[in-house]
């Protein structure tokens, strides 16, 4: 039986990976859960999966689960998260809460040799490569969560001799692909996903295609491929989650229902699928297999993306911390829809490239280009 650890358990892709460790319970048992906020969510997990060790921020939050649960191990705050993610007794953790704030765990469990099944791309965005590098030395697997790439990983399974032309990650397009992008668009109108049901974050990134520049990040660190070599494709239907296409033109694709169960049991049961009872996706249902350019004029977010990867050094840290802070700022109604893309260039624009090595580095950098960001466009702002 594998021991499964959840960083980001009550959120969207914690929630998922619980369904599938329900569904296989002689397979799987949850050793350690780590939430934020939500203690109602992670009561219920806790009653259900009974783990060894649980995560939440607020110390009186802790307290109050400390009180219910006496056999469970309680951690909060700042040092709490560095002392459960350098626990070392689980076989697969999913790397799942959102944002900055997974990259020094995700490096934790990395640097002490585990596996981690990662579905927080900001990880890899603002820190790819030491991420790879540290894996490396350490011999820890970084398994991938997220659909397209664990997609790709499928369409490499036993290719790794054989060139690869390009990958073609697709993309959904979002609430946005057939309309205008005007200031005038609403947190709800940009919440719609047409294909997805995501935390939030995320969901602001899908509908301004950062998400999509993330992934072509993800993807150039997970496969060591040049970011030239990566072209995103628009398919509505996010039926074929993406594809790889070899020198010789042959191009393997992964086609499969749309549900984030089936690349999380992949993961976790990894190489080996696992049977459930989601719905197979019929052949016959499936009209067309439409595929378009994205306008990189309007998606500007991942243009963004591709010019800070290409550039390298400091750039997509600073695309990932302005972001950031950018998005929460529009959830929370200060800033206009466009002034996303438009904050993130310009503070893009102000920084002369340097490298930053280390973690600490990392983790420094993006809090000065945070606090820049809002000083710029936050201070003084009300929500409209
Ligand atoms: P959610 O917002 O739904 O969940 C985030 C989780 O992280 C929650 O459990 C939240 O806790 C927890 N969390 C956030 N900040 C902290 C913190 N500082 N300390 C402890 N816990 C914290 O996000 P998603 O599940 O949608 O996405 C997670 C990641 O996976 C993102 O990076 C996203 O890009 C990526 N991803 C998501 C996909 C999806 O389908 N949702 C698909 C592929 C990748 P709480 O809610 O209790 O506050």
């Amino acid at each position: 039986m594998k021991k499964i650890a959840i960083f980001g358990s009550t959120g969207s892709i914690g929630e998922s990976t619980l369904n599938v460790i329900r569904e296989n319970p002689d397979l799987f048992k949850v050793v350690t859960l780590v939430a934020g906020n939500n203690i109602e969510k992670l009561i219920k997990q806790i009653e259900e999966f009974e783990p060894t060790n649980v995560y939440i921020i607020e110390k009186a939050n802790a307290e109050k689960i400390k009180e219910r649960y006496k056999n469970v191990k309680i951690f909060y705050g700042k040092q709490g998260m560095e002392e459960i993610s350098q626990l070392i007794d689980f076989d697969i953790a999913v790397s799942a809460l959102v944002g900055i704030a997974g990259l020094k765990p995700t490096y934790n469990m990395i640097k002490n040799g585990k596996t981690v099944a990662l579905a927080n791309k900001e990880v890899l965005v603002a820190g790819g490569d030491l991420i790879m590098k540290t894996a490396k030395e350490n011999g820890a697997k970084l398994l991938t969560v997220d659909s397209e790439h664990s997609a790709i990983m499928q369409c490499l399974n036993g290719e790794m001799n054989n060139p690869i032309d390009k990958i073609l990650l697709t993309a959904s397009g979002g609430p946005f692909f057939d309309k205008e992008i005007t200031n005038k668009i609403t947190v709800e109108d940009a919440l719609n996903h047409p294909t997805w049901n995501m935390g939030k974050k995320v969901t602001i990134d899908s509908s301004t295609m950062m998400n999509k520049g993330f992934e072509v990040i993800e993807a150039k660190w997970l496969f060591d491929i040049e970011p030239s070599q990566i072209e995103v494709v628009i398919h509505r239907k996010s039926l074929v989650h993406s594809m790889v296409q070899f020198k010789d033109g042959t191009i393997m694709a992964n086609i499969g229902p749309k549900s984030m169960q089936i690349p999380i049991a992949y993961a976790l049961n990894y190489p080996y699928r696992l049977s459930n009872n989601i719905e197979k996706l019929d052949l016959f249902d499936v009209t067309d297999l439409k595929f378009e350019k994205p306008d990189l004029s309007k998606f500007k977010c991942l243009e963004l993306a591709y010019t800070a990867i290409q550039k390298g050094g400091c750039y997509p840290i600073i695309l990932n911390a302005a972001n950031e802070v950018l998005v929460e700022a529009f959830l929370n109604k200060k800033i206009k829809y466009t002034d996303i893309a438009d904050g993130i260039e310009k503070m893009m624009e102000m920084y002369e490239k340097r490298e930053l090595k280390t973690i600490d580095e990392i983790l420094e950098f993006d809090m000065v280009v945070k606090d820049k960001t809002r000083s710029m466009f936050l201070s003084g702002t009300q929500p409209h």
